[in-house]
């Protein structure tokens, strides 16, 4: 779809708005295929444990852990890699949420772990920043 539409801007477009005009689709065409906005928007399942107008939790479709549950910004965002200074209120907010959901959770006391993994490397596979909050059992170590 977007090397479809890229084709036909090269013939019509000046270079800095074709610039632009790709990087808007590519972000567009990435959260109209994101399972994780949809499941904010309400256009696939998940079981929600907590919502507000910045962050959406809900349970782990494969949980690794007795809790496990993500925590997502609604707004999408590609991982770490993408984040600006301008969502630094929205990182410390997922922290604040994944603290109150330990607590109501009751893991808060005998601990659990967050989790953000960044690209391959860091073994990401769903494209859309979230926090992992594992616990209710020992968590494996060392990590790595
Ligand atoms: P990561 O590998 O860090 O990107 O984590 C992605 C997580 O999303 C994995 O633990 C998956 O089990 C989980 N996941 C993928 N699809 C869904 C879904 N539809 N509902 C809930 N969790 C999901
Ligand atoms: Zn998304």
């Amino acid at each position: 779809m977007i090397s479809f539409a890229r084709r036909r801007m090269d013939r019509s477009l000046p270079p800095l708005l074709r610039h632009a005009a790709v990087i808007f689709l590519r972000i567009y065409y990435n959260m109209s295929s994101c399972i994780f906005c949809k499941i904010i928007n309400n256009e696939a399942n998940a079981t929600i444990v907590f919502r507000d107008d910045q962050v959406t939790a809900f349970r782990d479709s494969r949980p690794a852990a007795p809790t496990h549950i993500l925590i997502v910004p609604n707004k999408h965002i590609e991982s770490v890699n993408s984040l600006t200074s301008e969502d630094e209120a929205l990182v410390g907010h997922l922290f604040v949420v994944a603290r109150q959901l330990s607590t109501e959770e009751g893991i808060a006391e005998s601990g659990y772990r967050l989790i953000t993994n960044t690209g391959v490397n860091g073994g990401q596979t769903i494209f859309h920043l979230h926090l992992h909050l594992l616990g209710g059992a020992r968590m494996k170590y060392p990590m790595g």
